[in-house]
């Protein structure tokens, strides 16, 4: 997988090189395909699956403007977080480019639930913030009761949210995998856990758990297509009520996109990749 330096306003948009014509999908929800456990986009004939730790990536880095080549189905699963494409962006130079970046904010509380206590609200921003906040609970097990909501800067997201990887309890990897899902998952590759805890692997937080479940929310936030403010507090939530809270946000955004031309502080400025070969 390739991040490349974009113009304003092209978003971000993978391209599959693999493929006759290298097709382009863009990172938005009108391309999204229900899927379980992760979040597939498509347009045409081409598909790109589990994107939400690359976009997790950009966005939190505040990247608007990437084309993503890839020769793949997937991105590189690395470690299971967002790492190794933070490490990879930051290497390269990125940009401000001297345009707006247009920004939604949350005016009014939404809220979309599953049942009882699986849903996830907005609220309208305190100042200019974005927040995000989990709250996880799976009951008796090795994963214990989390919470955590932090606002999310830059800085931040390098330091407190990239580094967690995806998790998974033991008894369902082989679930998984019979449906065809996660086949080279390793408990080196994943944090697996059992009975006890992370078989063969340490945590790298405590709550590395809450703390990657807001990492999905930030990838899956970012297909909007652009930058958010807003306090979002999310409830045992998984990709597809992500996608639903995001849908609720877009259609209530007042075309176009509550466009802001505000002075922010110079970290909310628009910037964009501006790398030729960043991650290998
Ligand atoms: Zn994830």
């Amino acid at each position: 997988m390739e991040f490349c330096p974009a113009e304003p306003h092209h978003g971000i948009v993978f391209e599959r090189v693999d493929l006759v014509d290298t097709p382009q999908v863009p990172a938005l929800i009108e391309y999204i395909v229900p899927k379980p456990r992760c979040t597939v986009i498509s347009h045409g004939d081409a598909t790109v699956s589990v994107v939400e730790h690359v976009m997790a990536a950009l966005a939190g880095l505040q990247i608007d403007n990437c084309l993503v080549r890839i020769n793949a189905p997937e991105p590189p699963g690395c470690d299971g977080s967002s790492a190794a494409f933070v490490d990879a962006l930051l290497k390269a130079e990125i940009v401000v480019q001297d345009e707006d970046r247009e920004i939604v904010i949350v005016d009014q509380p939404l809220l979309v639930t599953e049942s009882e206590c699986i849903g996830i609200g907005a609220q309208p921003p305190r100042g200019a913030e974005f927040e995000v906040g989990f709250f996880l609970d799976y009951g008796p097990g090795p994963i214990s009761c989390q919470s955590l909501s932090l606002e999310m800067t830059p800085q931040r997201f390098i330091e407190d949210i990239a580094p967690c990887r995806t998790f998974i309890l033991e008894k369902e990897v082989k679930a998984l995998q019979a449906n065809g899902i996660g086949q080279r998952a390793t408990p080196q590759n994943i944090l697996v856990f059992g009975d006890n805890g992370p078989i063969e692997n340490k945590l790298r937080f405590p709550d590395e758990c809450v703390r990657h479940k807001i990492l999905d929310c930030i990838g899956d936030f970012a297909l909007l297509g652009c930058d958010l403010r807003g306090r979002f507090i999310a409830t045992q939530s998984g990709h597809r009520l992500n996608h639903a809270i995001i849908r609720e946000v877009k259609k209530r955004a007042r075309p176009p996109l509550g466009k802001i031309t505000l002075p922010f502080p110079s970290s909310l400025l628009v910037l964009s990749s501006n790398q030729r070969r960043a991650a290998g």
